[in-house]
């Protein structure tokens, strides 16, 4: 029978592998948890109405990117392909916004039906945060510092903070307006897609990937031209607070962001070493988002981070992280000796100790080989004879102390002393 793969752009994370996520996760919880933000979960699958709603019909994620089906009460649902909408659906459900500003954050993985290549998959995983009722400027550079100073912790080196003002609904519409203007005249030079954005989506084409589209566009009308006296008050205010905290940042008047929902500012933390695929997080104000999904009017800032994308670039400078060494390795030969040694190696766990025995059943030699593969300080090994006297052997594999025999009780409080006596060297 032919073996079964994984779904293209679905991929598996192997022990090898997961040693990095757990300290970006651990990394992310312990800011989260000094910025006073509070987790939230939320299920994966959802109405596909919240993200109609939420994302907008006519962009790439609700347009052709969800995975959508109907369920067998014909629902249609939807694989989440984001958390902001989810976080606020739930904050609404539950009246979370009744209780003042809520700070959230949030993990997991999203689906999108994308080409798959490097740092672009169909489920991929976002740790994400959600400033809701938050209104002022500085709350923008709070929630950028915030995602600026976990990248730089975790050690993410050749990062750009890219930020442009998106005004408020009434600028952008005087902006699109414009905008499609100048499109229109140039449709011929357009590339196919951006064409069918001049109708759907015009903003969306200022974030076109297409080079020679890209190129084009530098004569076109800017957002930040079109934007009324208080959006640039408030932008200047959010780049202040910026420069208050000593983030640097690069104005790019062609970034917006993908999603309907945002508004006032918008940014993406980039990285050089990514290639084509180089956002590593994007972010924005949603102050319209709320309301737009039946809650009240409620200002909100946040962003997500691309777990893959960080990934790839921590990759590089990680060495590959081996499986931690065992403190005890526990070797056995006979039944009554395996009997014993498997109570030796409970024993040894909920003493603390980290423990591997060998289920093998093979010749002590090789047993003793894969001891010391195993990088273990100590093993402890129970032949017939020992198993007879309810004893083990405790022998040093890095070879100074002599072997002793020992009740098993004993045995596991010894190496968790010299366990503890090693720590206390310098
Ligand atoms: P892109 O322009 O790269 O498609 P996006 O604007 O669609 O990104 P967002 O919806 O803002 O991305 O999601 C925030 C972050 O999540 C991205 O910056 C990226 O790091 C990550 N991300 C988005 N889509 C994917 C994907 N298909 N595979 C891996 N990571 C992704
Ligand atoms: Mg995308």
């Amino acid at each position: 029978m032919g073996s079964l793969q994984s779904l293209p752009g679905l991929s598996d994370l192997l022990p090898s592998d997961t040693p990095l996520w757990q300290r970006i996760e651990a990394t992310a919880r312990e800011h989260f948890r000094r910025a006073a933000i509070g987790e939230i979960r939320t299920p994966m699958l959802e109405a596909t109405e919240l993200f109609k709603r939420g994302i907008g019909e006519a962009t790439d994620v609700v347009g052709k990117e969800m995975y959508t089906f109907l369920d067998r009460g014909e629902r249609s649902c939807t694989l989440r392909p984001e958390g902001t909408a989810s976080v606020v659906r739930a904050a609404i459900q539950h009246g979370l916004l009744a209780k003042g500003p809520q700070r959230l954050w949030y993990s997991g993985p999203m689906f999108r039906y994308e080409r798959p290549q490097k740092g672009r998959r169909r489920q991929f995983h976002q740790i994400g945060v959600e400033l809701l009722g938050v209104a002022d400027a500085t709350s923008d550079a709070e929630a950028i510092a915030i995602a600026w100073d976990l990248l730089a912790d975790l050690g993410v080196a050749g990062l750009q903070l890219e930020i442009n003002s998106l005004g408020t609904p009434e600028d952008r519409q005087r902006y699109r307006a414009e905008l499609v203007s100048w499109l229109e005249a140039h449709h011929d030079q357009l590339d196919p897609d951006s064409q069918n954005r001049i109708s759907t989506n015009p903003l969306r084409v200022l974030d076109s990937k297409n080079p020679d589209t890209q190129a084009l566009l530098a004569g076109a009308p800017t957002l930040a031209d079109a934007l009324a006296g208080e959006s640039h008050e408030r932008f200047a205010r959010v780049r202040q607070a910026l420069e208050a905290l000593g983030i640097p940042f690069v104005l790019n008047p062609r970034l917006v962001r993908g999603l309907d929902y945002y508004g006032h500012t918008a940014f993406e933390i980039t990285s050089n070493q990514l290639g084509a695929q180089a956002t590593v997080c994007g972010g924005g104000r949603y102050d319209g988002l709320v309301e737009q999904l039946g809650g009240p009017p409620t200002a909100a800032v946040g962003w997500a981070i691309g777990l893959e994308r960080l990934v790839l670039l921590l990759w590089q400078g990680e060495a590959m992280v081996e499986a931690p060494a065992p403190d005890l390795y526990v070797i056995s030969r006979g039944e009554a000796a395996e009997g014993q040694a498997l109570v030796l190696t409970r024993q040894g766990r909920q003493a603390g100790l980290v423990v591997e025995r060998d289920a093998s059943g093979g010749a002590f030699g090789k047993q003793f080989k894969r001891a010391d593969r195993s990088g273990a300080p100590w093993a402890a090994v129970i032949g017939d004879d020992e198993a007879a006297a309810g004893m083990a052997k405790l022998k040093d594999l890095h070879g100074e102390q002599p072997e002793r025999q020992l009740p098993v009780l004993q045995l596991v409080a010894m190496v968790k002393e010299s366990l503890k006596a090693a720590s206390r060297q310098p």
